[in-house]
């Protein structure tokens, strides 16, 4: 069964797999740095490293090793016992960020899960009826029950009622919308420093701050989804830091284990003491195996100059899809977006085709809503890379 093509494995993969995912028509067999691998040999350039996660490229040398020597080791202990991977990891995101307590989890939706959680839990503890969280309209946060209650879109929400309630909307970017929707019942603000899933919407300069005081004035905590953001996307390790402003509580997964699952929800030693033994937890979260790739991930990306080299990247790809709209005219692009090595192109008609023409002509890129196309590639990539996926992109929009 194994040697089967590419067409009957997704022919027997629509037999047993739960349709809730639009599949694209192509199994993956193999990956290698940028590229992607089908059945047939046919080879991809991936441009969304599976949506914002393999950020070191596929089959990274350093995350493979640390992943092969950790699985002769030692796979999982539960969280009854302490095994060094773990520490590894968690020393690693307190020495390079604001936070001095991690709690690792399995993914970005239970890293939000377990923020939103804490600061309910912290001022519970404090005897103030706080529980309302405000959120952005085109946020995404997970799916999760409390975390896609906390995600604005209503689709998401449909035939999944009733929601989890205290839950508020504002305007992403309008800092007189937050500050109406804050309020004495507040827990905390939760937001995305850029808007991944919401059409690549970085935040306008100056909000993130505005929110840091609207916090700070209620006495709210600030919590950021760097699930998408973090880990290098955006030019700096985390998002928050090209803002000069810190949050109380940071999530993270996807590109924290370069592919492999795991979560982290990242705080200061003031709010993580709300949750004593037997609060919060997770069967597999900071599992040894995740750990040791996040300890590998993170070494690499603090100390092996993989950021210093992907800002330029980043920079380039902003001013070579700003020429292509130019070139193309606003009648095919509409928009271009992004930081760091997180970009779109707005298109007036539907992305999926865009996204289809690409993928038939070699490339892989995603949607970020109806029509917004977004790449999101291996931090690794170089501009000969990006170049090829370009032009591709570029016909592909041109129809
Ligand atoms: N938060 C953000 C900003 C995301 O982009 C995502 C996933 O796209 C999530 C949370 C949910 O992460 P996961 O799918 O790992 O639960």
């Amino acid at each position: 069964m194994s040697g089967q093509g590419s067409e009957e494995l997704i022919e027997r993969a629509s037999e047993v797999l739960v349709a809730n995912y639009a599949r694209a028509p192509l199994a993956i067999e193999r990956g290698e740095g940028c590229r992607l691998f089908d059945r047939e040999g046919r080879s991809y350039l991936d441009l969304m490293g599976g949506i914002a996660t393999v950020a070191l490229g596929h089959a990274h040398p350093r995350v493979l090793a640390a992943l092969e020597a950790q699985a002769k080791r030692l796979w999982h202990v539960s969280n009854l016992f302490v095994s060094e991977p773990q520490v590894r990891a968690a020393e690693r995101i307190v020495a390079n960020s604001f936070a001095d307590r991690v709690f690792f989890c399995n993914s970005g939706g239970e890293a939000n899960e377990a923020a939103l959680k804490l600061a309910r839990r912290w001022h519970r503890e404090r005897g103030d009826d706080r529980y309302e969280i405000v959120a952005f309209e085109g946020g995404f946060h997970g799916r999760t029950l409390f975390t896609v209650s906390a995600t604005a879109n209503p689709a998401y929400h449909e035939g999944f009622g009733p929601m989890v309630p205290g839950i508020r909307f504002a305007e992403f970017g309008d800092i007189e919308s937050a500050a109406s929707e804050v309020g004495p019942r507040t827990a905390a603000i939760l937001v995305e420093p850029v808007q991944g899933e919401g059409g690549v919407r970085p935040a306008p300069p100056g909000f993130l701050r505005a929110l840091r005081e609207l916090a700070d004035a209620n006495g709210c905590l600030l919590i950021f989804d760097e699930v998408q953001v973090g880990i290098g996307r955006t030019g700096t390790l985390f998002a928050y830091e090209a803002h000069e402003v810190v949050p109380d509580v940071m999530t993270l997964a996807k590109a924290l284990g370069n592919g492999i699952p795991i979560g982290a929800m990242c705080t200061s030693e003031r709010f993580s003491k709300v949750l004593v033994p037997g609060t919060h937890g997770s069967t597999f979260g900071g599992n040894p195996l995740a750990c040791a790739c996040a300890d590998a991930v993170l070494a690499e990306l603090t100390q092996g100059g993989v950021l210093a080299r992907s800002r330029p990247v980043g920079e380039w790809l902003g001013r070579e899809l700003d020429e292509m709209a130019r070139r193309l005219g606003p009648e095919l692009v509409v928009d271009t977006r992004g930081v760091g090595q997180l970009r779109c192109s707005a298109v007036p008609g539907a992305g999926s085709e865009v996204v289809g023409r690409c993928r038939d002509d070699g490339v892989l890129v995603i949607q970020a809503g109806a029509h917004t196309v977004r790449l999101a590639p291996p931090l690794v990539i170089t501009r000969d890379e990006l170049a090829e996926g370009l032009a591709v992109l570029e016909a592909a929009i041109a129809g």
